[in-house]
């Protein structure tokens, strides 16, 4: 496998959307799909543009707003429905109106499925298949055929489930993609009918494999030993049930153990940090004991093997944690290990190279502020502020002095709940400002007051944007109480950017304030705003 290149297909704003408790919003595919192309991924699917309204504008948007950097974009959709032309089918015309390079079309390949689901007849399917990706191919696109159910029906009946896949590789399709659907496969099953198909086409393979039997990374790494070179999966595994194959482990299999490549531009050395960014954006605390890239993947209880663990770590780890980005353990503590914050720091533009004292100092904090609920990953804006405070160079536009919020709600009459947030602070040369701000809620209060409060001094304000508020409870540990985490997007609506602050206190108003000022605090910095406090 050495020097083999395997491409590598991620499905997390589709099939991993299906994720039980998973809701994302526009804008939160927008933030994945730009880590996603961040982490080197070679094809992002975004959707299934047509049937669901959400995705067809997620399209559009991409269209007019995202350029990838490495990764291409992919739609995904059904081949035409029995009885019509692929060109009359509106759904197939809606593949074609995404603007998308590549199009994923979904097939029935168990002869069981196409007669009792589809209810069609085995002949009218390939049809469908062979029609469809036909039509796409002239229309200029790079077509992929997910053979869904493909192993059950391969077990069921071979010939048929090969001649679906035969269909559409005699139509034009650039690539075969098997699918386990029910993820119930192992990977001695998957080599040897990976191996069989691999006999009857000269077209290129893919896997696209469930982890119903705890198998998904497996079956994908035996498929690929079998011949294909295409993976199909999510980041961090999510998918419904119990979940897709998890996109980074390939990757990192692939490119560590085999020496394959698979990710671009040395996106796996970043994949602990994006790992985390993207779960932050999806909502679903990322899970310690993921493989590579969990908080515990390389954590060593300190004990009999410590100090030979500092002596030669090697000896007690199955690869080295760099190369995912990850940090190697002792204690019981927090990610960020001062190469971390380096390497943070220089994304961000810092050189920090050689200044030991200053990377202890910011280390310590990054660590003391994670005990207490904080996370970095997903808010780089808060951890640059955090990083020139210790610079010296934080930017001070205002001092509060204090604020209040009043709720007052009537007892079965919610919709006439309301709040009042009082804000007094010091800006503008030492002015005292008093504000009173409402709204429908504590936080929308106390933003009202805030802005209120600051935008005779700094008027740019009023181009922020909050477009996203995310309120997360942290669990109770080390015997304190459970705090609140808030993480606020903010966008400057003249420039575009964006950025993401975090906030933690005691209940969510206190989290929410923190969140708030940084935000403001960052945007002005951004926007080249003097302070005048
Ligand atoms: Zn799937």
């Amino acid at each position: 496998m050495a020097g083999l290149t395997v491409e590598i297909y991620d499905t997390t704003l589709r099939d991993g959307a299906q994720q039980e408790g998973m809701n994302l919003s526009v804008a939160d595919k927008m933030a994945i799909a730009a880590l996603l192309d961040e982490l080197g991924v070679g094809v992002i699917e975004g959707g299934w543009p047509g049937a669901v309204p959400k995705d067809t504008d997620f399209f559009s948007l991409v269209a007019k707003e995202l350029t990838f950097k490495n990764a291409q974009f992919a739609a995904f959709g059904m081949t035409r429905r029995a009885g019509t032309s692929a060109g009359s089918d509106p759904q197939v015309r809606a593949l074609l109106d995404s603007e998308a390079p590549i199009i994923t079309l979904v097939a029935k390949s168990d002869v069981r499925h196409v007669e009792r689901a589809l209810r069609v007849s085995g002949d009218e399917n390939l049809a469908m298949i062979s029609e469809t990706v036909a039509f796409l191919v002239g229309e200029g696109h790079r077509v992929l055929l997910d053979a869904e159910h493909f192993f059950d029906g391969y077990r069921y009946d071979c010939e048929y489930a090969v001649r679906a896949l035969l269909a559409g590789a005699e139509a034009g399709a650039s690539t075969l993609v098997l699918c386990d659907t029910n993820g119930g496969m192992l990977p001695d099953e998957v080599d040897r009918i990976v191996t069989e198909v691999a006999a009857r086409t000269t077209t290129t393979l893919g896997i696209h494999a469930h982890n119903d039997s705890g198998c998904a990374v497996a079956n994908s790494m035996a498929a690929v030993a079998a011949g294909a070179l295409h993976v199909q999966g999510c980041v961090n595994g999510y998918g419904e049930r119990t979940g897709n194959a998890d996109l980074i482990a390939v990757a990192a299999n692939l490119e560590l153990k085999r020496g394959a490549i698979a990710l671009k531009s040395g996106g796996l050395r970043e994949s602990t940090r994006l790992s985390h960014a993207i779960s932050e954006i999806t909502n679903i605390a990322p899970f310690p004991r993921q493989p590579y890239v969990g908080a515990s993947a390389f954590a060593h209880k300190a004990g009999l093997h410590a100090s030979a663990i500092k002596v030669d770590p090697d000896l007690y780890q199955h690869t080295d944690p760099a190369g995912v980005g990850n940090d190697m353990r002792m204690l019981v503590s927090e990610m960020a290990g001062r190469a971390s914050i380096e390497l943070k720091g220089k994304e961000l533009g810092f050189d920090l190279a050689g200044q030991g004292e200053l990377l202890t100092r910011v280390t310590e904090r990054v660590k003391n502020a994670e005990a207490q609920g904080y996370t970095f990953d997903a808010a780089d804006a808060s951890f640059e502020l955090l990083l020139r405070s210790e610079l010296g160079e934080a930017p001070r536009y205002w001092t509060v002095e204090n604020w209040a919020v009043n709720v007052a709600s009537t007892p079965g009459d919610p919709k006439n709940a309301n709040a009042e947030a009082v804000v007094k602070l010091r800006a503008g040369g030492e002015q005292r400002i008093l504000t009173v701000g409402e709204g429908n809620g504590p936080v929308n209060a106390l933003d009202h007051a805030l802005r209120q409060a600051v935008s005779t001094v700094y008027p740019e304000i009023g181009r922020f944007d909050l477009v996203d508020f995310k309120v997360r409870i942290m669990d109770a540990s080390h015997g304190t109480d459970a705090v609140t985490r808030v993480l606020i997007t903010t966008v400057d609506t003249e420039t575009g950017r964006s950025w993401r602050t975090v906030g933690v206190g005691p209940n969510v108003i206190e989290a929410s304030w923190e969140a708030l000022t940084d935000a403001l605090f960052y945007g002005l910095l951004k926007a080249d705003v003097v302070p005048i406090p």
